[in-house]
């Protein structure tokens, strides 16, 4: 660990179970052994407000996924997890989510200091979305059931449906919410007695490892869950053409997604794309102002911007717009830009050079379209890949800064003059993962709701989340669902039996 990081973490006083994890050597979790894997290649891990060298994580080679995937075939085909009673799949997954709870501060620390966040942001979002996720697929686990089926075909049959775990499932998940997207799509998996190989983002792989040792204290059987780390277009890309996996669960970059479903499909894998968005806020006339103004900057600049459903196109009624732009300015200048350990921070550095590099040149780019620069725009001195929250008011739908995922803290906003052409607006995005609406008149907002092409739709909120209901985008948001009831089918198999019978 750099002399820099090192005073970060003493600065602000981190734990000793984290500084601890953080020196140890990391490891890939393969078939239930922690292994270094590959052949010696390491990745740097960098803390992004200090932009110092924490750890090294190992590069997996594809024979590392080969043993990986080999290990969870072999649990799913022949071992202990298949024949665990339902209650028995339940109990461990609720010790597991006792043991991530009982492991939560450090557990928020790691998430805060590998991607930059906010702790407190990681320990009530992530850590708390991530136990609950745990929590609640638990209780599925012992509610799967098929149904009985009276067919009009002559004779006598027994006829009924069996759902049955679709197999091994690779889970490819992106950089933003770590820990909480891995739970998105393991938890139902484990659920409903599926194994796993898991890749995280070769940039914030950390808390993903330290789950793997809570998995192997819980004690599942080796093989349920598998840990590779390494990258995308090289372990990524081979699990998505690997025959050894049976279901592909993705979340990342539209662009990205596109190939792995592709790949995935010519596999004929079962897929689910959570992808990109470009989620457009509706704000009405009949909006209660001071409430709309906190969220959609909380909407907007929450984790930095870096949120797949982050409210970055707002739609103001122009009988508000002047009036409603001016306070969200105002607002948005109290928010704290700090370091993610500290516990005031609201804005955190971005993950890494490369993506501050990219969100500081769409703000060029806007400045080049022309569109009016009203509030932040800057990258802030000294370390850290910080930028300040950014504002630009009167956007035309064509511009490359409102059709494009800037993935930052950088809101497009534009005003509109009736509820159809804020509709118009609103949908002209290749996007459709969310939207939101602000307004006091639920007769309106009733209206607008089913008009929105957006998998989820937030009135008077944003990204209220909870893993009964499910999450998912339209058009090129991907297509599937994570969390809720809907989830489970994506992961099972549906057998359909028929038993002659002789007639009595
Ligand atoms: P990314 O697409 O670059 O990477 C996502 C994951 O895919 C990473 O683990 C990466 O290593 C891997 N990967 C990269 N190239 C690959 C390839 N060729 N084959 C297989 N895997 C590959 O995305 P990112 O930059 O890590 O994350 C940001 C993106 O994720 C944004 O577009 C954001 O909107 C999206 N996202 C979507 C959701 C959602 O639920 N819809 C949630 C969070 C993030």
């Amino acid at each position: 660990m750099e002399a820099t990081v090192r005073h970060y973490l003493e600065r602000f006083g981190v734990r000793e179970d984290t500084k601890r994890f953080l020196d140890q050597a990391q490891r890939m979790y393969i078939g239930g052994a922690f292994v270094s894997g590959g052949e010696g290649e390491t990745l740097d891990v960098v803390e992004p407000s200090t932009e110092g060298v924490i750890t090294q994580i190992p590069l997996a080679t594809t024979a590392d996924l080969e043993r990986a995937v080999a290990a969870a075939r072999a649990q799913f085909d022949n071992g202990a997890w298949r024949r665990l009673k339902p209650l028995e799949r339940e109990r461990l997954l609720h010790r597991l989510a006792d043991l991530i709870e009982a492991h939560a501060d450090e557990l928020a620390e790691i998430e805060s200091i590998d991607v930059g966040k906010s702790v407190s942001h990681a320990r009530d979002v992530d850590v708390q979305g991530t136990i609950d996720t745990f929590r609640y697929f638990a209780g599925w686990a012992s509610k799967l059931h098929g149904r009985t089926v009276e067919p009009s075909l002559p004779g006598h049959y027994l006829a009924y449906t069996r759902k049955e775990p679709v197999g091994v499932v690779g889970i490819i998940v992106p950089w933003n919410f770590p820990l909480q997207t891995l739970a998105w799509k393991l938890a139902a998996a484990l659920a409903v007695g599926c194994t796993a190989v898991i890749k995280p983002a070769e940039l914030t792989s950390l808390s993903t490892l330290r789950f793997a040792q809570l998995v192997q204290e819980a004690g599942f059987p080796e093989g349920v869950v598998n840990v590779v780390t390494g990258r995308g277009n090289v372990i990524g890309a081979a699990m998505a053409r690997h025959p050894g996996i049976d279901k592909l669960t993705f979340t990342g970059s539209t662009a990205v997604g596109r190939d792995v479903g592709g790949a995935a499909v010519a596999g004929i894998k079962r897929v689910t794309l959570e992808l990109g968005g470009k989620s457009p806020v509706l704000v009405l006339d009949d909006a209660d102002i001071a409430a709309a103004v906190r969220g959609v900057a909380n909407g907007m600049f929450f984790n930095a911007g870096q949120v797949c459903d982050a409210g970055s196109r707002l739609y103001v009624q122009r009988g508000i717009h002047d009036r409603f732009l001016a306070e969200l300015i105002d607002y948005t200048r109290t928010l704290t830009i700090a370091p993610g350990l500290d516990r005031d921070c609201f804005i955190s550095p971005l993950v890494s050079a490369q993506q501050k590099a990219r969100v500081m040149s769409y703000v060029d780019v806007g400045r080049k379209e022309g569109a009016e620069l009203v509030c932040g725009g800057n990258r802030l001195d000294g370390a850290g890949y910080f930028v300040a929250p950014t504002i630009f008011a009167h956007c035309r739908a064509d511009m490359r800064i409102v059709q494009e995922e800037i993935f930052g803290p950088v809101l497009v906003s534009a005003p509109f003059d009736d509820v159809d052409e804020a509709v118009a607006l609103a949908n002209a995005s290749p996007y459709g993962l969310a939207a939101a609406i602000y307004s006091r008149d639920l007769n309106r907002v009733h209206g607008l709701v089913p008009k929105l092409r957006a998998g989820n739709v937030y009135v008077n909120a944003h990204s209220t989340i909870d893993p009964a209901m499910p999450f998912g985008g339209f058009k090129e948001s991907g297509f599937g669902k994570d969390l809720g009831a809907e989830q489970l089918d994506s992961l099972m198999e549906t057998k359909a039996v028929w038993i002659t019978l002789n007639e009595a």
